[in-house]
């Protein structure tokens, strides 16, 4: 949505319809002289989210199309059939987003290139009501969106904690305990990010409830849950990473880790609260978070990618499942498991000091790279 999208163009083919389309009508209306481009204006919207450009002409313009271009991120090029530029014309400096512009007259057709800035959202072309002018509304982000789209509020969950130890590891070792040492590692990291507020739902060995967590996280007008957690399974051979997103579970495996995860409800004094998620609430919530699924994934994928290529760890994948903690933060959402618990080597790994830097600063890159596509509003 916040990018140019490749339907604001016209495929070539579409183009060349239009294209034949236009030579037909230019020998059935030989007989009338060709529309003129008088000027070319700039205005801003109304909205102040972008600016109209006009392109004034003598009269009605037979046909026009969008033409796709090979740098069609940055520039929006139009033609208008039959027409000639006005030896007369007038045109105007550019106002942003529009850095620079081109008319040219080609084989009785008239082309208009504008250079684009990097902040337009989408743009458009139109006839305009009022007159003969051809209009192309070029719209940016506007101050609000610009700042929704500042990922300044970190939130980083260390999962379990206080009763709640979550998943034990053969020589002792303790989820609660591993989460939270890599959550302030990985917090110390993202601090040293200019204009990035870290926020915890623990910094302490204490029990905080799943919904709350996600409260905490909204309360402080979060733009990214990062959840921490360790896994476990009866099969002590079983290793490697996993980052999860919200969605339905579409493995065994999932659900189980997705259960587990869930299961520490348990401890909490009002567990009746999570009765509200029947399977008809799944799908709410699911919707509640959809908004912020695509960036979610794409988050995952990135933490996956690092703790492959610089941790060495065993990718097994991004995956989706229904958590509890994930579904009340209203922001883009992943629970990270980062190792297995129940595997001797995995638990010493992630127990150890230097196993839980090369975590957190695995999560760190994943966060920097995502902060910096998603402030573009690029990232697919
Ligand atoms: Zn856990």
């Amino acid at each position: 949505m916040h990018r140019l999208t490749g339907s604001s163009y016209l495929n070539p083919c579409l183009l060349r319809m239009v294209f034949l389309s236009a030579v037909l009508c230019t020998s059935w209306f030989a007989h009338t002289a060709r529309a003129q481009v008088t000027r070319v204006s700039f205005s801003p919207r109304s909205d102040d989210a972008g600016i109209v450009v006009r392109l004034h002409t003598s009269s009605r313009v037979q046909a026009f199309a969008e033409a796709p271009s090979s740098d069609a991120e940055n520039s929006f090029v139009i033609t208008l059939f039959n027409t000639r530029l006005d030896p007369l014309r007038v045109t105007a400096p550019p106002l942003d987003p529009v850095t620079s512009y081109r008319l040219r007259e080609d084989g009785g057709h008239t082309t208009i290139r504008l250079a684009l800035d990097g902040n337009v959202v989408e743009t458009s072309s139109y006839r305009d009501a009022g007159s003969t002018d051809i209009l192309i509304g070029i719209r940016t982000q506007s101050p609000v969106d610009r700042a929704r789209w500042v990922l300044d509020t970190i939130v980083i969950d260390p999962g379990h904690g206080g009763q709640d130890l979550g998943a034990r590891g053969p020589h002792g070792e303790r989820e609660k305990d591993i989460v939270l040492a890599v959550a302030k590692k990985l917090g110390a990291y993202l601090k040293q990010l200019p204009d990035v507020e870290v926020v915890f739902t623990r910094t302490t060995d204490t029990f905080v409830p799943l919904n709350e967590r996600g409260r905490l996280a909204n309360e402080a007008g979060g733009k990214l849950f990062v959840s921490l957690h360790a896994n476990s399974a009866p099969d002590r051979r079983a290793q490697g990473t996993e980052t999860f997103f919200v969605g339905m579970h579409k493995s065994d495996a999932a659900r189980r880790v997705m259960e587990r995860e869930n299961e520490v409800i348990r401890f909490e004094e009002d567990a009746s609260v999570y009765e509200q998620y029947s399977p008809g609430d799944l799908v709410r919530l699911q919707l509640a978070q959809s908004a912020y699924m695509r960036h979610s994934e794409t988050l995952a994928s990135e933490i996956q990618s690092q703790f492959r290529d610089r941790v060495g760890r065993r990718n097994r994948g991004v995956k989706q499942a229904g958590f509890y903690v994930l579904w009340s933060a209203s922001m883009p959402a992943v629970l990270v498991e980062l190792g297995f618990l129940s595997n001797s080597s995995e638990a010493r790994f992630m127990a150890s000091d230097e196993g839980q830097t090369y975590l957190a600063s695995a999560i760190f890159r994943s966060i920097r790279a995502f902060k910096e596509s998603y402030e573009k509003g690029i990232h697919d």
